[in-house]
């Protein structure tokens, strides 16, 4: 039996979690449940799972659900930030879902990082913002990561076992590989017009074609900037350098990546564009368990088409892969400056083309000089916050 702290337990990838974990009720035991304000779920989900503990970030939203506990559940309501990082070090934990959105989840992630645990990643920013720290806190603890994302899923999945049991400190060309084939489905607007692309609505942006997922992560796949973020997330867990990583767009979502290796093989994970197969990988491995995705079908499926991606359609793109070449200081801008324009569109602030001139001017604007620590980082996030706030507010 394991237990399981369910970080982001009331998001999308909370949910496909929970899915899985009801079918194999003798393997997986919820031991905490964490989510930001909605206790309403939250409330729901303590019921049906009987955690031990269950945080809610914002202090309100825990004393509603507490209220709503009394009386019917045994278990411990905790609030706020701090109280992320204290259950992800509890001792009675053994598995970290790590499914916060955005920065917000660094702290409890690498919490569990220190403390040695089993961490099954969907928080792409957490690496993203803290690249080589983060990788270096992992093998420093002995912490197990695993990659949910589903591309990174499918890149470990194609890699050999020596490989996987070296993430962020293999050796890929060593071990006979040549690229990462990171593919994307190009999301919404891949074949709008671009002259159209400043009409685009929040609702147009949230409507993927394949995947149904949070509204931040339906921003980033439709400017592209996911795939970005994953091409960060892709360097720093497999050790990769900027020329062994290619973004393909393969609109039918059905390859989720594929690796490249020397001798002209090419391994691909293919399937439904459905989250509960990465995230049961990640929760069973080595061994594999049912997760409740339909078969896939090929004579439905039909064609698998592959585009190169155009960096004028995908600005976001390019920045990020840019970024990355910098290295992590020039990566915490971009996803710090993405977050706040990403958040600011949603809201109705600003056009879907200003995410990308928000991104471009944060980046314009810093200072990349090399940073050794996370409070560092950390102050360069903020920094960073408040200049995109700055450009929303002025609308330049
Ligand atoms: P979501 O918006 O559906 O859910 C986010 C969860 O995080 C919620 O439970 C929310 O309560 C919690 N949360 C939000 N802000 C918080 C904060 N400041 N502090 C603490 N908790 C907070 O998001 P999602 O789509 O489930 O994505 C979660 C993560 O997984 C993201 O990093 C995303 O990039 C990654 N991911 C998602 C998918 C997918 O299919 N949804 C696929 C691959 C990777
Ligand atoms: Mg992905």
């Amino acid at each position: 039996m394991q237990n399981i702290a369910l970080f982001g337990a009331t998001g999308s990838i909370g949910t496909s979690t929970l899915d899985v974990v009801r079918r194999h009720p003798d393997q997986f035991q919820i031991e905490v449940l964490t989510a930001h304000s909605n206790w309403q779920s939250m409330l729901a989900l303590c019921q049906e799972f009987q955690p031990a503990v269950a945080v809610m970030v914002d202090p309100q939203a825990a004393q509603q659900l507490a209220e709503g506990l009394k009386g019917r559940s045994g278990t411990e309501v905790l609030a706020g930030e701090q109280a992320l990082t204290d259950v992800a070090e509890l001792d009675s934990v053994d598995v970290v879902m790590a499914a916060i959105v955005g920065a917000a989840g660094l702290n409890s992630t690498l919490a569990a990082v220190r403390k040695g645990k089993r961490i099954l990643l969907a928080n792409k920013e957490a690496l993203v913002v803290s690249g080589r720290l983060f990788m270096d806190a992992v093998r420093e603890h002995g912490a197990t990561l695993l990659p949910v994302d589903s591309e990174h899923n499918a890149i470990f999945q194609s890699l050999p076992e020596g490989v996987q049991q070296q993430l962020g400190y293999c050796d890929l060309a060593g071990n006979g590989v040549s690229h990462l084939l990171l593919t994307g489905s190009g999301g919404p607007f891949r074949t709008r017009e671009l002259s159209s692309f400043d009409a685009i609505t929040p609702a147009e942006a949230c409507a993927h074609p394949n995947w149904s997922m949070g509204q931040k992560i339906s921003v980033d796949s439709a400017s592209m900037m996911n795939k970005g973020l994953e091409y960060i997330e892709a360097r720093w867990l497999f050790n990769a350098a900027p020329s062994q990583i290619q973004v393909v767009i393969h609109p039918q979502s059905v390859i989720h990546s594929m690796v490249q290796y020397h001798d002209g093989s090419v391994l691909a994970q293919m399937g439904q564009p459905d989250m509960r197969t990465p995230i049961a990988h990640s929760l069973s491995y080595p061994d594999r368990i049912a997760s409740g995705v339909e078969p896939l079908d090929f004579f439905k499926v039909g064609q698998l088409t592959f585009e190169e991606p155009d960096f004028q359609r995908y600005p976001c793109l390019k920045l990020a892969m840019d970024a990355c070449n910098h290295g992590q200081e020039a990566t915490t801008v971009v996803n710090a400056a993405n977050e706040q324009a990403v958040a600011a569109f949603l809201r109705g602030q600003i056009k879907f083309t200003d995410i990308a001139r928000v991104n471009r001017f944060c980046l314009e604007q810093a200072d990349l000089s090399p940073l050794t620590d996370l409070a560092a980082l950390s102050a360069l996030d903020s920094q960073t916050r408040a200049q995109a706030d700055g450009w929303i507010a002025r609308g330049v």
